[in-house]
């Protein structure tokens, strides 16, 4: 693992969410986009080191819905920038670890992403993040 691409957020309403990142905390909107296949809107802002991405469900039977549901907003998952990550999910396999993801998929921005399954990681959803095939990242 490179480093910590971003912290994944679970928001019932990115427009009432951005009220508090922006006006209240003085952070700055990336952009917004919607990932069809995930269920949601997703929403990135400039934490300085870090981004913070802000996942709304864009329907119930989105994840992001069920976590909600379950648990309330709050923090969903943490990203690592990976390189490579059909490798390194194969050596995370290979160390034991269960992926839920065990084939990349398409998320924001057009990175390739995977996600363990938090079992295999001390209770944390870590997704891994690879924008090295993205022009300009
Ligand atoms: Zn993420």
């Amino acid at each position: 693992m490179k480093k910590v691409d971003h912290i994944g957020i679970a928001v019932s309403s990115i427009d009432n969410a951005l009220t508090f990142y922006e006006d209240t905390l003085g952070l700055s909107l990336v952009k917004v986009e919607e990932v069809g296949n995930q269920g949601v809107k997703v929403a990135f802002i400039d934490g300085g080191n870090i981004k913070l991405e802000l996942l709304e469900p864009l329907h119930n039977e989105s994840p992001i819905a069920k976590f909600i549901e379950k648990k309330g907003e709050g923090i969903h998952h943490i990203a690592f920038g990976v390189e490579g990550i059909e490798e390194r999910i194969k050596e995370l396999q290979a160390k034991g670890v269960r992926m839920i993801n065990e084939t990349p998929k398409p998320g924001a921005g057009g990175a390739a992403v995977a996600f363990m399954h938090p079992r295999s990681a001390h209770g944390v959803l870590y997704e891994l993040c690879d924008k090295s095939n993205i022009k300009g990242e």
